[in-house]
């Protein structure tokens, strides 16, 4: 997929309007909990203060709800991206006023403003026309690096660049999309998904458009459950999505029909509920007793999918394979992080929890991509077009 990249293009003098994704966490007192997301547009940021441009940063934080919330500030954000690029971040408590407008053309070449939560505008979600024109008339051109909202139809990714048509997508997209091209097309061979966590319905979309492309599929978490309930075996109390059982049966037949490798675990840990003072056991079978919790895959299936994981050449990796939040619940997630980093394969992780999983088990920095937005990279491999990439096309 080729795309209109920044490198392209000359911003000198040109006042930039950057859609960045700067929706970090916050803690109760407004102090931001983890960076990663300022940190990971800093290439583009940086690139184009060097090139000597008025950056225009725009993002959104949290769900304001259309409403000014002034606990969702990216004022926080300001301060922060001020250290990490070593230079004065200006605060514009606005997105549109005159006022904005103002600071803007003041402003000279490598200086950067940070414009106020985007969402504080419903128009923002609604892709609104006039709101679209309000914000590209501060602006010269557009720069996209919010990879994470890019399957999101909205003003800042979409809308905008009916009247901003000089566009390009900043280093953090470009590095995102050639990531996820690689596993759609011509992946080396075995390519392996692992796919577990708890929200079926977003992701078994993806599964299905994988079939043509994977060899070996492994699951755990509430997917697991949900597929070992589509073959009427036992699942106890633990977590099934109901309404994707349709779906799983029809994949099963799919897979049938390709001959591919596909695995629920051998084995289980249960427990009595989910909780840290839950009693627990690892069960010597496939299913799950009466009256118990699938809580995690068991020592023979860590054991199985290991085996994959070296065998494989590629690896698509969304989901924890149980609830590794507890402690006593972790370890199926943490050895697979583990198995996955020491690989040797091409492998790319989606998603919050298994990237918080290679983080905890120490091994970030052995994966070959960690994709900053879950949801649009589900998308972008269930082989849908992400609205903001299609507008970036050339
Ligand atoms: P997802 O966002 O779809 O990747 O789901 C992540 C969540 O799935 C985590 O909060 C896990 O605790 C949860 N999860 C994983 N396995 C299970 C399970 N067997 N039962 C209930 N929740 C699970």
């Amino acid at each position: 997929m080729e795309l209109i990249t920044v490198k392209e293009k000359d911003y000198s003098g040109k006042r930039v309007f950057v859609r960045v994704d700067f929706n970090v966490p916050l803690d109760k007192n407004q102090n931001i909990t983890d960076d990663t997301r300022i940190k990971a547009s800093l290439e583009t940021i940086n690139y184009l203060l060097n090139q000597n441009a008025v950056v225009i940063l725009a993002s959104h934080l949290g769900r304001p709800k259309g409403k000014p919330d002034p606990s969702m500030s990216l004022q926080p954000v300001a301060k922060r991206l001020s250290e990490l690029v070593g230079r004065q971040v200006k605060f514009a408590p606005e997105c549109i006023t005159s006022e904005v407008r103002k600071m803007v053309d003041t402003s000279k070449p490598g200086e950067i403003i940070l414009l106020e939560n985007l969402r504080f505008h419903q128009e923002e979600e609604e892709n609104d026309e006039n709101f679209s024109k309000s914000l590209a008339e501060i602006a010269d051109c557009y720069v996209n690096d919010a990879f994470g909202y890019s399957h999101r139809a909205h003003v800042s990714i979409v809308g905008i660049t009916s009247f901003l048509t000089d566009k390009a997508a900043g280093f953090l997209i470009v590095k995102e999309v050639n990531a996820l091209s690689k596993l759609l097309e011509n992946p080396e061979r075995p390519f392996l998904l692992i796919i577990g966590g708890a929200k079926v319905s977003d992701k078994i979309g993806m599964l299905r458009n994988l079939l043509d492309k994977v060899d070996t599929i492994i699951t755990g978490g509430v997917m697991a459950y949900t597929f070992i309930r589509a073959n009427n075996w036992e699942t106890g109390n633990s977590k099934v999505e109901y309404d994707s059982i349709p779906l799983a049966k029809e994949i099963y037949k799919e897979i049938r029909k390709r001959h591919l490798e596909f695995h629920t675990p051998l084995d289980h840990v249960v427990a009595d509920k989910i909780a840290e003072d839950a009693h627990y056991f690892t069960t010597e079978r496939g299913t799950v007793p009466i009256g118990w919790t699938g809580v995690d895959i068991g020592p023979q299936a860590i054991w199985e999918y290991t085996d994959c994981i070296n065998r494989a050449k590629t690896i698509f990796w969304n989901g924890p394979m149980g609830v590794f939040e507890i402690e006593a619940f972790a370890k199926g997630t943490i050895e697979i992080a583990k198995a996955v980093a020491a690989s040797g394969a091409y492998t790319v992780i989606g998603g919050g929890d298994s990237i918080a999983a290679v983080n905890k088990a120490g091994v970030a920095d052995k994966i070959s991509h960690i994709c900053t937005g879950g949801g649009a990279s589900l998308e972008f491999l269930e082989g849908k077009g992400l609205p903001g990439i299609d507008v970036l096309k050339k």
